[in-house]
């Protein structure tokens, strides 16, 4: 398998790219994204009855060929096992009524999706840079939970140091805990004299330094790490043979969505002919995405219009993977996307619905994706009405998804809701909406009391950059 760019030019220097190369590169030279030259063929009845590391491994291997399957399985294995992510299903499906289930995604060690994949993605890394005698420095700017499942997923990894930046005082009392107790000698946790926004300009300004990018080896686990949404495709089957009885019967999934990573999985298994019927897509008060999927027009926000809701994680201006699927729209045309992605940068948006591009809107409106967006008071409701009716205490962002998931709901097509958090991580809502506190794992009792280890800097890049050059050589 090859991997393209979404703008038609080099990746890795090259035409097309291996797998490894995607890996570890993130952007194409062009400043697009990596996709696989084509989608591999599901085998349903052979993978119906797998265990999940099984099943993990038909589908990622149809992905990578340039790592021998064996070494494949072994990475496979000792990532997904029920020590990691507390069951032996990984991904177990809670039935809340017939025909309505959650796919509960978030057991691993953050209790968020996000583990999934970069629980994976760090022992891919390790084994790759180990090959090629490589090293990567990770530096990333986090407001909470993207840089936690990093951090869990890099600690103790050879050949990897994290260098973690996150806002002074500006995240919960659990999150910082969550980083901050970390003690692993490779992981390094900065806080920042400023806000989450100034934590991503110093990310820029130290990366946009090429010597010192170069010399110090400097790399990112950031959202559009191809190797993310390759691992988040396997749990949608995995769900779809949980809850269906035979393969062919059409299933319908919610998603609440930030950066279109989650859902993006979603749409590749569809693509693989996974018989997903739609994919529902739930937005926060943010909402660029319904904005798309309901009028056609994209229209990424300012850091000034982009709301800090109550469903944090899907907080976005723009979402990053969203150039993924419009790639599969305009026929994988590399000159459309160079097209409409300098109308974004020109006129800050496009609109799909423009007779140029018919056939790109069609594409869209047969995809399956509907939309719609939640509000606080939409989360409120929902954590309550799952509450009293099924005795299950979702997390704001999960509410999200099981509220626009209703909407859209039919009888006859079974519903199944991706739960992309644990209450316990968003305590503070879950009180507001229920008057109690969400349960806590046992491995976080009291973590707020244990020691914590980072660095408070200044919102200067050069003071980051002198504190990464004391730890390098
Ligand atoms: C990251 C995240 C999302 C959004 O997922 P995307 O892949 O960015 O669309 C939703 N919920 C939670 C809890 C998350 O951490």
């Amino acid at each position: 398998m090859r991997y393209l760019s979404t703008r038609g030019g080099l990746i890795g220097g090259q035409t097309s790219a291996p797998f490894s190369t995607v890996l570890l590169e993130g952007l194409a030279s062009d400043g697009g994204l990596s996709m696989p030259e084509s989608y591999p063929k599901a085998e349903l009845d052979a993978w119906r009855s797998l265990s999940y590391p099984a099943l993990c491994l038909e589908i990622v291997s149809r992905f990578v060929d340039d790592i021998p399957r064996d070494a494949l399985k072994t990475i496979i294995d000792k990532t997904y096992t029920p020590d990691i992510f507390g069951s032996a299903e990984i991904t177990p499906v809670r039935e809340l009524e017939p025909g309505l289930s959650l796919l509960c995604v978030s057991n691993g060690p953050t209790l968020a999706f996000k583990d999934i994949a970069l629980q994976l993605l760090g022992n891919l890394f390790e084994y790759v840079l180990a090959r090629e005698g490589r090293i990567i420095n990770i530096l990333g700017a986090t407001s909470g939970d993207t840089g936690s499942s990093a951090e869990y997923a890099m600690r103790g990894k050879r050949g990897i140091k994290v260098f973690m930046l996150s806002p002074h005082k500006r995240m919960s009392a659990f999150q910082q805990a969550q980083m901050y107790t970390l003690d692993d000698p490779n992981i390094f946790n900065l806080a920042i004299e400023g806000t989450f926004d100034c934590c991503q300009d110093i990310v820029k300004a130290v990366g946009g330094d090429a010597a010192f990018k170069k010399q110090y080896h400097l790399g990112a686990v950031n959202s559009i790490n191809w190797a993310r949404v390759m691992a988040q495709i396997v749990y949608y089957f995995k769900g779809y043979f949980a809850v269906t009885r035979k393969n062919g019967e059409p299933l319908d999934v919610a998603v609440p969505s930030g950066n279109f990573g989650n859902i993006l999985a979603a749409h590749i298994a569809k693509q693989m002919g996974l018989p997903l019927r739609r994919l529902i897509l739930a937005t926060n008060e943010n909402d660029v995405l319904d904005e798309f999927f309901k009028r056609g027009h994209y229209r990424p926000r300012s850091p000034e219009e982009t709301h800090a809701t109550s469903s944090p994680s899907m907080d976005i201006s723009k979402a990053s993977n969203f150039e993924r699927f419009i790639f599969d729209c305009v026929g994988r045309d590399g000159a459309a996307m160079r097209e409409l992605w300098a109308q974004l940068t020109g006129q800050g948006g496009f609109d799909l619905t423009a007779p140029k591009y018919q056939t790109s809107w069609q594409r869209v409106q047969a995809s399956g994706f509907v939309s719609s967006r939640s509000t606080h008071a939409d989360r409120l409701q929902t954590i309550r009405d799952v509450y009293h009716r099924y005795g299950v205490m979702i997390d704001p962002h999960t509410a999200d998804g099981v509220k626009v998931g209703q909407e859209y709901r039919e009888t006859g097509v079974p519903l199944l809701c991706v739960e992309t958090a644990l209450p316990a991580k968003f305590a503070a809502t879950i009180e507001e909406a229920l008057g109690k506190t969400p349960p806590r794992p046992d491995i976080y009792a009291g973590i707020e009391q244990r020691p914590q280890h980072y660095k408070v800097l200044p919102a200067d890049a050069d003071a980051v950059k002198a504190f990464m050059r004391e730890r390098l050589i």
